[in-house]
C-alpha cells in the first residue's frame, strides 16, 4: 500500500484531519480487497511519504500533536539540530524528521514521558499490529539514524528526546501478527505477518526490480530524479546526494530540477505526443538548453544562481522539443557520470518511470546520450514495491 500526503501545505492545521483521513483510508483500501482473496494474505506491508512524522501517547495511542507532513519546515529546530548533528548531515535541513522532533519537544511540556515518535507508514502498520515504537531504516534516515552501522549516533542517544525513537529493522521484517480484531473483521488467515516499510520513493524504486548493483530508475516527472543500486555509499551535501540501505546494498540518488515541469510550460500531453512521433530519435539535435523551470540548479551542477536555458528557439516545434528531451538526456547522462564520480557503482541499464516514461522516441534518445540500455518500467506503482517487501517478510524472494 502506497500512501501518500498532500503538497498543500495551506491546509496544515486547518480543519483537514491528516491522521484520520490516513486511518480512513487505510481501512476502506482493505475492504476492498475482494473477500474471497483476504484469507491468501500472508503478508502486509505499507509504505509512506518520507519525513512526514507523528508523536503518539504510548499509554492511549492517541496523537500528541497533529502530524508534521514531509515538506513542513521548522525552522525554529534547525539551529538545535545543527548543533548537535555531525556538518552536512541529513537532518541539517528544516524539514527533517528531526527538526520536527526537536520542535515539538521544546514546544511541549505534556505527556512527554509516554511519547513516542512515528513515520506514515510505522503509524499506519502500528493501527495493524498495535505495537509501538518500530520502523525502519529507510524512514528513519532523516531522523539521524546510522543504516552503516545499524544504529542511532551516540550525539543522538545523548539527547533528552532520545527515548522517542524508534527501535528500526530492515524494511520488509516482520513486526508480528495482525491484529485479532481486524484480522476476524477481514477475513485474514490466521499468522498473517505485518512487515516492516520504507519511504514512497524507495518503494517505487523496488517496484521496478533494478535488484542487481549498476541498476539504475530515472523518474521522468515533473522533476528528473535518479536512483542507482550500489555497492557502496555516497554522501554529498553539495549535491543533494545521499545513499539509502538496500540490505547489503545502497541506493544513492540525485535529482535536477529539470523534467516535465519545463515542458508543460510549453507544451500540452497531446503535442508532446504529436511532435515527439515526428523525431527521428537516432539523429542527435545541435541544440544545447539546460531546461528549468525556474533558476537553480542542485544536481549534477549545485548552482542556485543557474538560469534556464532554452534558446535560440527554431521555427519548428519538432526541433525545438527534440532540443528539449535530448538536453534532458545530457543532464541525466550527466547525472549518472557524476555519482560514478563521487565513487558510486557505474551504471549499466537504466529502468523509467513517471509520465515521461511513455514517450519511446524520449527513451530511444536517452539511450543513444546514455549509451546504455533504457526502458520503460514494467511496474511503476509504490504499493507494488512495497508488496515485495510483504513478500520478503515471509521469506519468499521477490
Ligand atoms: P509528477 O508525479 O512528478 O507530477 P508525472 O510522473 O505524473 O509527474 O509526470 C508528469 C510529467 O510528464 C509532466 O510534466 C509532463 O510534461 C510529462 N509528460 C507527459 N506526457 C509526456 C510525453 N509524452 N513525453 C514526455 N513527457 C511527458
Amino acid at each position: 500500500m502506497k500512501f501518500w500526503d498532500t503538497d498543500d501545505t495551506k491546509q496544515v492545521g486547518n480543519t483537514l484531519n491528516w491522521a484520520s483521513s490516513w486511518r480512513e483510508t487505510l481501512f476502506s483500501l482493505l475492504e476492498d480487497i475482494p473477500v474471497g482473496l483476504c484469507r491468501y494474505i500472508a503478508s502486509i506491508s505499507i509504505d509512506g511519504t518520507s519525513a512526514t512524522t507523528l508523536i503518539i501517547d504510548s499509554n492511549t495511542g492517541e496523537l500528541l500533536c497533529r502530524p508534521f507532513l514531509y515538506n513542513e519546515s521548522l525552522p525554529d529546530a534547525l539551529p538545535i539540530v545543527t548543533s548537535i548533528a555531525p556538518e552536512n548531515h541529513t537532518v541539517c535541513s528544516g524539514s527533517s524528521t528531526l527538526c520536527k522532533l526537536v520542535s515539538w519537544w521544546n514546544s511541549n511540556n505534556s505527556n512527554k514521558g509516554s511519547a513516542v515518535l512515528m513515520h506514515q507508514s510505522d503509524w499506519l502498520l502500528w493501527l495493524l499490529h498495535g505495537k509501538f515504537g518500530i520502523s525502519d531504516y529507510n524512514n528513519a534516515l532523516k531522523v539521524g539514524y546510522n543504516p552503516e552501522t545499524d544504529s542511532y549516533p551516540s550525539w543522538l542517544l545523548a539527547q533528552p528526546f532520545f527515548y522517542l525513537l524508534p527501535s528500526v529493522k530492515a524494511p520488509g521484517s516482520p513486526i508480528g501478527c495482525i491484529k485479532e480484531d481486524i484480522r476476524l473483521r477481514f477475513g485474514f488467515p490466521k499468522g498473517c505477518v505485518v512487515c516492516t516499510g520504507t519511504t514512497d520513493s524507495i518503494a517505487a524504486f523496488l517496484a521496478a526490480r533494478a535488484t542487481q548493483p549498476g541498476r539504475a530508475v530515472t523518474s521522468l516527472g515533473s522533476t528528473l530524479a535518479i536512483k542507482l543500486l550500489s555497492t557502496s555509499r555516497i554522501e554529498d551535501a553539495r549535491f543533494g546526494v545521499y545513499s539509502h540501505r538496500l540490505d547489503d546494498k545502497w541506493l544513492v540518488g540525485g535529482a535536477s530540477n529539470t523534467g516535465g515541469a519545463v515542458l508543460r510550460q510549453i507544451f500540452t500531453n497531446g503535442q508532446l505526443e504529436v511532435l515527439s512521433s515526428q523525431i527521428d530519435p537516432l539523429v542527435p539535435s545541435p541544440l544545447d538548453y539546460y531546461p528549468l523551470p525556474a533558476t537553480g540548479e542542485r544536481f549534477p551542477v549545485a548552482d542556485p544562481n543557474m538560469m534556464p536555458r532554452l534558446h535560440p528557439r527554431p521555427e519548428s516545434e519538432v526541433e525545438y522539443l527534440h532540443g528539449i528531451l535530448e538536453s534532458i538526456a545530457r543532464i541525466e547522462a550527466k547525472g549518472y557520470k557524476l555519482l560514478k564520480e563521487l565513487g558510486a557503482t557505474e551504471v549499466e541499464e537504466v529502468f523509467t518511470a513517471g509520465g515521461g516514461a511513455k514517450n519511446q522516441v524520449w527513451i530511444k534518445i536517452r539511450e543513444r546520450v546514455l549509451g546504455l540500455p533504457v526502458h520503460r518500467a514494467s511496474q511503476t506503482e509504490a504499493a507494488y514495491g512495497a508488496a515485495l517487501l510483504a513478500l520478503k517478510g515471509v521469506g519468499l524472494q521477490n
